[in-house]
């Protein structure tokens, strides 16, 4: 989840562990924003004063069962694989997160994305930039592969992933063989129309691949959205034959 480290973070680290404490959760990661937006403007937290207050939350709620992890969600990385292995090799993250938030330049939330050209070849050509980041950044997860789903949906209707079965194969195939965990984001679960038929599909695809587990994440930007839809993503998961992604130490493959 996301702290007001990050631009569109709403809530402290403290009040994130506050809102975790009384939903019952045992583990959180607060995984703020790294970004190298075409304008050239790069946004990073100031990760000293972020992990100055990730030790004070450890301190804080560790008597009442919560493990908070340090973490961070790199947009693009594999287009500034220096600057990222340089911030990995500075801080110990527990949590490592991959996104694509950046094709030819434009941002993948917003429909413009879209502009002039055949959805379907925006959807392999984002497939194909997630399958570069799997193979080239050490991150724990690949996250939100349906992000471009909703500016696709809101333009076009729900995407047929049959159609983009081969780019998006080959995304998941180098998740599996570098050990990268797919992200289920819960965000979009109860959207309509619904596209959660073809997330299952996808994941089918994972579990063939060879990938086993999937996290289920709410990516909450604020309190109110920490742990939104955690059991419809839990039964996609277990219909996909995968389980649930346990964080363990030491768990950020090379
Ligand atoms: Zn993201």
């Amino acid at each position: 989840m996301h702290s007001t480290h990050s631009l569109d973070g709403n809530n402290s680290i403290a009040e994130l562990c506050e809102q975790a404490v009384t939903l019952g959760l045992t583990h959180i990661a607060v995984t703020d924003h790294v970004e190298w937006p075409p304008n050239g403007h790069h946004q990073r937290p100031d990760f000293d004063r972020y992990f100055d207050e990730i030790a004070a939350a450890r301190a804080r709620f560790a008597g009442q069962g919560l493990t908070v992890l340090s973490g961070l969600e790199l947009g693009n990385p594999h287009e500034h694989r220096a600057e990222a292995e340089d911030l990995l090799a500075r801080y110990d993250f527990d949590i490592v997160i991959g996104s694509i938030h950046w094709l030819d330049g434009e941002n993948i939330h917003y429909t413009r994305c879209f502009d002039g050209q055949d959805p379907y070849a925006v959807y392999g050509r984002y497939f194909a930039q997630m399958a570069e980041l799997a193979r080239t950044v050490p991150c724990t997860f690949v996250a939100h592969f349906d992000r471009i789903f909703w500016p696709g949906t809101q333009r076009f209707g729900p995407p047929d992933v049959t159609y983009m079965e081969g780019p998006l194969r080959e995304a998941l195939d180098a998740m599996a063989e570098h050990g990268r965990v797919l992200e289920l984001n819960t965000r979009f679960l109860t959207h309509e129309p619904s596209w959660n038929d073809s997330l299952l599909t996808v994941l089918r695809w994972y579990r063939a691949a060879g990938g086993t587990a999937v996290a289920v994440n709410s990516d909450a930007h604020r309190i109110a959205e920490m742990g939104r839809h955690r059991a419809i993503g839990a039964g996609l998961v277990a219909a996909a034959g995968c389980v649930p992604y346990r964080w363990q130490a030491e768990s950020v493959p090379a």
